[in-house]
């Protein structure tokens, strides 16, 4: 293992002041050189007088009498459309000699330009980009995130033909910084397709990276918006950890070049995945938290995971993209699911997290999945077809008409891999199936039977079914027969008030509540969600109400629990609420509180074949505590 740091290296070698002349002179000949026949050029610049902006002017070669640009409305990895289209303007063409053409706009996402005449077409266009996110494009005079998908135009004629990407960029906004390969001259990347195109983000930032070498392989994370609370070169050295983890996990490495963390705290969050790199996003002051930057290496493993289950192993009908239509697939539980099982697993794994630090993590999927009533409505490969018009646009109903696959897909994970333990007294487990899938997978898509397939060479028909019922029913998941395997058990509340002698006698009365979320962006105690087959639901309590009083008490956010615990589950009240501004009571039964956490704990049985169990789980050395 070669640990190299090379703060603010460059990647483009600057060449001394003759070097430059020259090279100015061939790019200067080069520019106006005829760009082959068989390729397609972009070039990305800033306009001088506004913001959010990015100007683009695509080459694309043309051979029959209409070509028509397309613009994709979703890009791979983020399941929604998007509409990309909708932030084009000033589109413009001309012909290879300078002849203005018409540029007709025939649907959201699709123009017509007259190529009659053969040769090369120039079009010219800005983007505007209105959202900071790891799906789309950010243009801003700190930093710019391109996101292929949102910014470059294609033609069907063109889509697998070479693509060529220059940014002219300045040393106010920085260096620019992607995986895509330099095609030979300075500062011009190529791409061998559209795909491989929009498959490789691009930052332009003066940032710190990060570089590093293992086994032969390198990568680079680049930490755009360092500041005092990010130490950079601790991040890469725990991604460092994330990386070599996940490599002998897979047994083999996909990577031809390479590989890209490109993170950016700048107060946003999320991942996205590439071939060959990642887009994070992260909070400033993320590193601060133990908590939070836990969090943020959970992304960094969920999103470096993804290089082999995603990317290089794929659901057929996401093969090949396309960036016009939804593409619906059941296999997001496997593709999201089973890496979101894997992120916490090889944080364990890599030392990187502590036996006890795992467990808060796997109990607090298992406190989402079973707090979210949608679970008992809609089946994960539902959910998973859903994600079109679910999971990316939530609204105050989704707690109870679905679940996450990836919430869902994660218990699935730890509930398949304790049962293919258990079964065959500890000679197979998940990770077995994951590489055999790899195996026979990798650059070839695989069908919705092949994991079924896999887990029934391996444990049987008995197996099979066990697993169809955790995709295709809405049955709950066993997780405390799974924990028994390990000697654990899950401690679901609820919430007791009073000291922990009257808690074991149980003649403390219980926390009360009534089944609602809260809205956090608001001021007051506003409902976000109320839960199907609440105490509030039979109220009659409605998301936006906002709740002023219960029983002859003003409730606050600061006197919320004391107030809740002084009441009793079963007990009848009044709620004073403010619907769209009107006052008005409820009458409510109160429920028992949902407990806000679960806790997973050693069974009274815990013994040496437990140890040795979890050991095989987490990766790490355990010692039973006294
Ligand atoms: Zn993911």
């Amino acid at each position: 293992m070669q640990l190299v740091f090379a703060k603010r290296l460059n990647w483009v070698r600057k060449p001394g002041r003759f070097l430059s002349l020259i090279v100015l002179v061939l790019l200067f000949l080069w520019s106006y050189a005829a760009p082959a026949a068989d390729e397609v050029r972009h070039t990305l610049s800033y306009p001088a007088s506004r913001q959010q902006l990015i100007q683009v002017r695509s080459e694309f070669p043309v051979s029959s009498p209409v070509t028509e640009l397309i613009m994709p409305n979703w890009t791979p990895g983020s399941y929604l459309i998007r509409d990309f289209a909708a932030n084009v303007d000033r589109i413009s063409a001309v012909s290879e000699d300078g002849k203005v053409l018409r540029v007709q706009k025939i649907s959201k996402d699709r123009w017509q330009v007259d190529t009659s005449q053969p040769g090369r077409l120039v079009v010219n266009y800005e983007v505007f980009t209105p959202n900071l996110s790891v799906s789309s494009s950010w243009i801003s005079g700190a930093f710019s995130l391109i996101n292929g998908a949102s910014v470059f135009l294609y033609t069907e004629q063109s889509r697998n033909l070479p693509q060529l990407l220059e940014v002219v960029s300045d040393t106010d906004r920085g260096e620019v910084f992607t995986a895509m390969p330099l095609a030979g001259q300075d500062g011009v990347y190529q791409a061998s397709d559209y795909d491989e195109l929009v498959d490789n983000p691009v930052a332009v930032a003066k940032a710190p990276s990060y570089r590093f070498i293992y086994e032969n392989q390198e990568y680079v994370l680049l930490n755009v918006g360092e500041n005092e609370s990010w130490d950079g070169q601790k991040a890469a050295r725990d991604v460092e950890k994330i990386v070599a983890e996940t490599q002998s996990f897979w047994r083999t490495n996909p990577l031809k070049r390479p590989y890209w963390f490109l993170n950016f705290a700048v107060e946003a969050k999320g991942g996205l995945e590439h071939d060959h790199s990642t887009v994070i996003m992260t909070g400033r002051r993320q590193m601060r938290d133990r908590d939070d930057y836990i969090k943020w290496l959970g992304i960094v493993a969920h999103e470096f995971f993804h290089v082999w289950n995603v990317r290089n192993m794929r659901p057929a009908e996401l093969s090949p993209y396309d960036y016009q239509h939804e593409q619906y697939t059941s296999q997001l539980w496997l593709a999201e699911g089973l890496t979101s099982y894997y992120d916490n697993l090889l944080m364990s794994r890599a030392g990187l997290i502590k036996p006890e630090e795992y467990m808060e993590l796997l109990a607090a999927d298992i406190h989402r999945l079973e707090t979210t009533p949608g679970r008992l409505l809609r089946p994960v490969t539902e959910a998973s077809i859903d994600t079109w018009i679910r999971h990316y646009q939530p609204n105050s109903n989704s707690v109870n008409s679905t679940i996450s696959y990836y919430t869902k897909g994660a218990v699935i994970g730890f509930v398949l891999d304790a049962y293919l333990r258990k079964e065959s007294n500890g000679r197979h487990d998940l990770d077995e199936v994951m590489r055999r899938m790899y195996s026979l997978y990798s650059g070839k898509p695989y069908t919705s039977d092949a994991f079924e397939q896999l887990v029934i060479d391996l444990g049987g028909p008995e197996a099979g079914e066990f697993l169809q019922s955790l995709l295709t029913t809405t049955s709950e998941l066993d997780v405390d027969a799974a924990l028994d395997w390990f000697g654990l058990k899950l401690e679901r509340g609820p919430v007791a008030v009073g000291d922990k002698d009257e808690e074991k006698t149980g003649e403390v009365p219980l926390t009360s509540g009534f089944g609602v979320i809260w809205d956090e962006g608001e001021p007051g105690l506003v409902i976000k969600a109320v839960l199907a087959g609440s105490s509030g639901s039979d109220a009659g309590l409605m998301p936006g109400d906002e709740i002023l009083a219960i029983g002859e008490e003003r409730l606050k956010a600061d006197n919320l629990e004391s107030l809740m615990s002084s009441f009793h589950p079963g007990e009848e009240t009044t709620l004073l609420i403010s619907r769209r501004d009107r006052i008005s009571s409820l009458d409510i039964k109160l429920d028992t509180a949902i407990p806000d956490r679960f806790d997973i704990v050693l069974q009274s049985d815990f013994g040496k074949r437990h140890i040795k169990r979890l050991q095989s789980l987490l990766g790490q050395n355990l010692r039973a505590r006294p």
